[in-house]
């Protein structure tokens, strides 16, 4: 058999198996056996010494092509079974972009925030400025200038805690009122504040009670205002927060910075008013304090009483926020139970 038979032959055999092998582990073998140094075409080219020297040029061209195109058939294997190990990956690793995603828990602002965020946008469109205030207040600014003198019996009302004689977590957000007093150019217009925050009292722990709760007081001076003032803004309010249909009554009360003093009672937003467990069967709830600022807390902040005078009110958020929802227990604002907090997210 001569060389080129030789050659054909081991090309024809080899091409086959390269087409047919199916793992680049038994590929590499046969590049290995085929192309080695100790493989057939090597051989060939060795057994050329016995050839007549015009024929081997011939001889060897040939056996250069068979190995290169045996080399390149080994080549393109390699690239099918590589692309197909990637083909498989893919395949076993497919995801559906039709499955529904993880959810994302969004947070919502806690109720009472909802309802101070409410109350806030409310009284500035008055044009009321929202400021707040130290929570470790001064006794000064807590009582004193609130007319409430360390022996005054009103301090039953307001029992705190106390950081020491003259220092305590304040009792009211009253305080924050002082200091804007104190501090407001009335040549500049009228003065016109609410203080949202949180204050503390030495209260009995029920259900209707906490020792920290939120307030929010507002507070108008200027000229000329009157108690029509007062019970208009408090009526807009209350329409505002429980309803457009609500009425308010005003009650005689005490408070020893608001002298006439009154309690604030919105016509029930349950029953309309006819009785129903809400209102304990009145036909009115009680929301909050107010009245028309006594003379002494101008005094002490250097506001001349026989000119300027204005009311101020006090509202619990915690208490609307228990009355607008009908929840009966106060604690349930401040134990961090998401399943009661989540009730009241503004995603509905
Ligand atoms: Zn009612």
């Amino acid at each position: 058999m001569d060389f080129q038979t030789k050659l054909e032959q081991l090309f024809q055999q080899n091409n086959e198996r390269i087409k047919e092998v199916d793992s680049l582990d038994d590929l590499n073998q046969i590049r290995v056996q085929l192309l080695g140094k100790k493989g057939p075409i090597t051989s060939v080219l060795r057994g050329m010494k016995d050839l007549a020297a015009d024929e081997r040029p011939k001889v060897g061209a040939f056996a250069n092509k068979i190995r290169d195109e045996l080399s390149a058939a080994i080549e393109t294997r390699k690239a099918q079974l590589e692309q197909a190990v990637i083909d498989a990956k893919l395949a076993s690793e497919t995801i559906d972009v039709t499955l529904p995603g993880d959810p994302v828990v969004a947070g919502t602002p806690h109720i009472i925030i909802q309802i101070m965020d409410d109350l806030e946008s409310f009284f500035m469109g008055m044009g009321y400025q929202v400021l707040s205030g130290p929570e470790v207040e001064e006794d000064h600014y807590n009582f004193e200038m609130m007319n409430i003198p360390k022996d005054h019996p009103a301090r039953d009302m307001q029992e705190t805690f106390y950081i020491n004689n003259e220092l305590l977590m304040r009792s009211q957000t009253s305080p924050m009122q002082a200091r804007t007093m104190e501090k407001h150019d009335f040549s500049k217009g009228p003065l016109k504040m609410i203080s949202p925050g949180v204050v503390y009292r030495r209260d009995d722990d029920d259900a209707t009670h906490s020792h920290q709760f939120h307030q929010m007081e507002g507070l108008v001076i200027d000229k000329h205002i009157t108690m029509a003032d007062l019970k208009g803004t408090l009526l807009a309010m209350c329409q505002h927060v429980f309803g457009a249909d609500r009425t308010i009554r005003l009650r005689p009360s005490y408070f020893p910075f608001t002298e006439p003093s009154v309690e604030v009672d919105v016509s029930c937003f349950r029953c309309g008013g006819k009785g129903c467990p809400v209102c304990k069967y009145t036909g009115w709830i009680e929301v909050l304090g107010a009245g028309m600022v006594h003379p002494n807390v101008l005094r002490a902040a250097k506001i001349d009483a026989d000119v300027y005078g204005g009311f101020a009110f006090g509202l619990g958020p915690d208490r609307f926020a228990m009355l607008k929802y009908g929840i009966d227990d106060i604690r349930s604002f401040y134990t961090d139970d998401l399943r009661f907090l989540t009730q009241f997210s503004q995603e509905g």
